[in-house]
């Protein structure tokens, strides 16, 4: 329908319109889950229709079309029941009508008389005329809210009406109702677990906040449409084979940005449009009639994921094991693509999805743990009480401070001294102690509040006058997690474990590189990425952690699975693209030839440490192929079939098998004779920066006595890698480069890769 002209409709095409709308409100009803109660549906719909008779909306409809596209949103779209689809299909009768809140209760009973009275009493908005009236407005709505969320959720199903029709609006209400929406509809839609009304209120908000904006990046969304469903499709199409060959019952999707959040991005990162990489997520949804059986399949479907892409690791969030406050479960994981960019993934069954989907309101529809999941919104409902019960607060002051308690979600405390910390609400005494120092924190023993004594857990309010006590015999413990809030104090907390994990992650990392040796597996990425899916744990270091502490093993099983892999994964290609290249030999494989033995040599003693020499006369000894070992590192000798002597890393594979195998042949040797320069390969890691990769190639080619021969640089979205050759003398200055690149701000590690 045209936005301003007002369209001519015959009376019984009116009709005709509004019995078709509203039989699609029921036939969706009668599909859902919930109790079949047609029949009270159908008379609310007849009440309200002949009450607003005659009323048009400003686009020139008939009025019952809105309570009627609200109901079908509140059922639809919330998953909410036959009551609440009452009281939105009566929602404006009180308010615009001369029917009154006894009339619905006569007719309709007090449950749906008493929702229809809430959503009449925060039928204004919040931005009245007058500042007080906006808070008053606001303290009724959660007033109203803490007595029935259905009223907050109906509320919701009629601003996301409203917003979808906002256009018909006179430009000045636009900007009013748009403002309302991103501040309090948004985040009060983020907060119940709304998350797909969420985002389509922020991006109809930043459509008449921003419209120039909005048309650009909907207009390039569109034209990038048929290259991204490429890109998706090639990216999908190898899991989705996987997983129909698993058998799995599932649905995948590419999941788009939103406008609203898109230019968000751009926004904080000033970038432009085309730099936004991570525009699409892939989520997978299945069945499953079993939730016991719901974790199990996730990590299955990771497995069959990280064998065909390269994960991410320090970007998988298991909200299974431990959901979000909000109720959020899935898996998530994040892999590079064929193209180089890296998408997350989010795993979820059909369970988890509508709950993701829909909120709270779709926990009732699977009942499960009602009192659990309700108890965290009572919680909050009761906290929001308490400030409202609060008598007669300043109204411009309530508003600050209702604000700040539900979405800044902010307290003020006083230390001794008097001065101020502000933290999130729920802080604990230990979010005070490592706000201050993580010092503090980890030798925080208790705390004094208003002078008297409290545990580490207490609960601090807006106000209170906080001491904290510490003791050196204190130490930092896991279970402290639980009881802080603030991202701050569990980062320094989780530094400080770090501290005390180490010597167990240590010892962890040493069985799993003995284990890689001992069984003949390579040491990669790929490698590491099946053990932690076969395990289910998240990253490396809780890997070697585990293993450091004995909680897992590494057994037959184990290896088992990673031979068999490791045979599959050497055919793979390499994803680096090659964009930069110095030197006229830039190939990697070249032949070592340089410093192998012209003639046979003399028997060695293996009693005696063989001294390796090596000029331009020519050297007496071969480097093994497998290892490639350069002066310093630490190397044996094998006497070969020819006696040539080959020197081998103590920590090639090749090398264990020998000396189990020939340990006559075994001889210690010694660098010491050996001069010249020696390629080597190194692996760089970071986050992309503007300007580190120049900061990288100057730093690498300023450094003294080095040959680069070859560079191959990928950076694409957030991360970069860079593959280089370089020609060196010994392995301190191979160690020296790398611990000068790890130096650069943004680079996460460098290594020599042999
Ligand atoms: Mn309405």
């Amino acid at each position: 329908m045209s936005e301003n002209a007002v369209k001519k409709f015959t009376a019984p095409e009116e009709d005709a319109m509004i019995a078709e709308a509203f039989q699609d409100v029921l036939n969706g009803y009668l599909r859902s889950k919930h109790r079949k109660k047609a029949e009270i549906i159908e008379r609310a719909f007849r009440f309200a229709k002949s009450a607003h008779e005659g009323i048009r909306r400003r686009s020139g409809e008939p009025y019952i079309l809105h309570p009627i596209a609200v109901a079908k949103i509140a059922s639809q779209e919330i998953g909410l029941g036959s009551t609440s689809i009452c009281a939105a299909l009566l929602h404006d009768v009180v308010e615009d009508t001369d029917y009154t809140v006894d009339d619905i209760r006569q007719h309709f009973g007090p449950k749906i008389a008493q929702l229809v009275e809430g959503l009449t009493k925060i039928s204004g908005g919040i931005f009245g005329d007058k500042a007080s009236a906006q808070a008053e407005n606001f303290r009724k709505l959660l007033l109203t809210m803490s007595e029935d969320i259905r009223v907050v959720l109906i509320k919701m199903a009629d601003r996301l009406h409203n917003m979808r029709t906002l256009g018909s609006m006179a430009p000045n209400k636009q900007y009013k109702i748009a403002g309302e929406t991103l501040y309090i509809y948004a985040p009060l839609a983020h907060r119940l677990g709304l998350f797909a009304i969420k985002t389509e209120l922020e991006d109809l908000s930043f459509k008449y906040e921003h419209p120039a904006a909005y048309e650009e990046i909907s207009r390039k969304i569109a034209e990038t449409e048929a290259r991204r469903q490429k890109v998706y499709n090639d990216f999908s199409a190898p899991i989705t084979g996987k997983l129909c060959e698993l058998g799995l019952k599932f649905e995948a999707k590419a999941r788009v940005k939103s406008v609203y959040s898109i230019w968000k991005k751009m926004e904080a990162k000033h970038i432009p449009f085309e730099e936004v990489y991570d525009l699409y997520a892939m989520r997978i949804i299945f069945d499953c009639d079993d939730p016991s059986k719901e974790k199990s399949i996730c990590w299955n479907i990771y497995s069959a994921i990280t064998d065909i892409y390269k994960l991410h690791p320090d970007r998988t969030r298991d909200w299974i094991s431990v959901p979000k406050a909000n109720g959020y479960q899935a898996l998530h994981l994040t892999v590079m693509g064929s193209d180089g960019n890296w998408v997350e993934i989010q795993i979820r069954s059909r369970r988890m999805d509508e709950i993701a989907e829909k909120g709270f309101a779709a926990h009732w529809k699977y009942k499960i743990g009602d009192s659990d999941e309700e108890s965290e919104l009572n919680v909050w409902l009761h906290t929001i009480k308490d400030i409202l019960d609060n008598p007669e607060p300043n109204a411009i002051d309530f508003l600050d401070t209702l604000k700040l308690n539900l979405f800044a979600s902010e307290i003020v405390l006083f230390t001794p001294k008097g001065e101020l910390i502000t933290l999130p609400k729920g802080a604990t005494v230990l979010d005070v102690a490592f706000d201050l120092h993580s010092e503090i924190g980890s030798h925080c023993i208790a705390g004094k509040v208003n002078h008297k004594l409290v545990p580490l857990s207490y609960k601090l309010n807006s106000g209170d006058q906080v001491e904290v006590l510490t003791s050196q015999s204190q130490t930092p413990k896991p279970e402290w997690m639980d009881i802080m809030v603030t991202a701050k104090g569990k980062t320094s907390l989780r530094a400080a474990l770090r501290k005390e994990r180490q010597p167990a992650i240590n010892h962890g990392k040493e069985i799993f590189s003995h284990f890689l040796a001992a069984n003949g597996i390579p040491d990669n990425n790929v490698i590491l990425t099946k053990v932690l899916g076969y395990f289910r744990i998240a990253n490396r270091e809780e890997l070697y952690y585990q293993l450091g502490r004995e909680e897992v093993l590494l057994d037959d099983d184990v290896a088992k699975m990673l031979k068999k892999f490791g045979k599959k994964q050497s055919s793979k290609k390499s994803i680096f693209r090659k964009l930069v290249s110095f030197g006229k030999d830039a190939s990697t494989g070249a032949p070592e030839t340089e410093s192998e033995s012209k003639e046979a040599v003399a028997p060695v003693n293996t009693k005696k440490t063989y001294r390796l020499v090596s000029d331009e006369n020519g050297s007496n000894f071969r480097r093994a192929a497998c290892c490639r070992p350069i002066p310093g590192d630490d190397a044996l000798g094998f006497i070969a079939d020819d006696g040539v002597v080959e020197v081998h890393d103590m920590t090639c594979e090749r090398a264990n098998t020998l000396k189990a195998g020939f340990g006559p042949r075994i001889v210690s040797v010694d660098w010491s004779g050996v001069s010249g320069s020696f390629p080597v390969h190194i692996h760089i890691e970071g986050i992309d920066r503007h300007g580190i990769l120049q900061e990288l190639i100057s730093m690498i080619s300023s450094h003294l006595g080095l040959d680069i021969r070859g560079m191959n640089i990928q950076a694409k979205g957030e991360v970069f890698e860079c593959d280089l050759d370089v020609r060196v003398a010994d392995a301190s200055t191979v160690n020296s480069l790398c611990s000068r690149i790890k130096k650069i701000d943004g680079v996460q590690s460098a290594a020599r890769i042999r």
